[in-house]
């Protein structure tokens, strides 16, 4: 084996636990929280899709500004007023890619190729934090400009 493939197993099966943004710093919604909440946590973050966690801290789905935009699209204008009366839940999306917090780095890499951030869990199911797509190719930049 050579140096430059050993380097490279060595990156693909480390854990991806280093590059975790933790829970405590993520902007994430409730289940039951209306549209215009979310709109606000949405817009005064600046990200463009949040986690949806529920009451005990798991992860649901998540929500972005194009879902809720989306969903009071009437025939000729955006229904603001209807922001209010519907809850997050309603609207966003369930089917999220997850992962463990002692998953490879190969696997975040592949994982991040169609998703901007991915939900972390441990054993239990419960929100650790999110893996962005750029926390995964400022490392992938590293180890090739070293
Ligand atoms: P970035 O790679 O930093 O541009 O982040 C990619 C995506 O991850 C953002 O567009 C958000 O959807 C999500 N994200 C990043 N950081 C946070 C955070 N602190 N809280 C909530 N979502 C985040």
């Amino acid at each position: 084996m050579t140096i430059d493939s050993l380097k490279q197993s060595q990156l693909m099966s480390k854990e991806i636990s280093d590059l975790i943004i933790s829970h405590e710093k993520v902007a994430h919604v409730q289940l039951q929280n209306p549209l215009d909440h979310a709109l606000l946590i949405l817009i005064k973050s600046g990200y463009t899709a949040i986690p949806v966690l529920d009451n005990d801290f798991r992860v649901r789905g998540q929500i972005s500004k194009n879902e809720i935009l989306d969903s009071i699209l009437g025939l000729e204008r955006l229904e603001i007023e209807r922001l209010h009366d519907i809850t997050v839940e309603t609207v966003m999306k369930n089917k999220i890619p997850r992962l463990k917090t002692d998953a490879t780095f190969a696997k975040a890499l592949t994982t991040s190729i169609n998703h901007p951030f991915i939900c972390i869990e441990d054993e239990k199911t419960s929100f650790v934090g999110i893996l962005t797509r750029s926390s995964i190719l400022a490392l992938v930049n590293r180890y090739f400009q070293q």
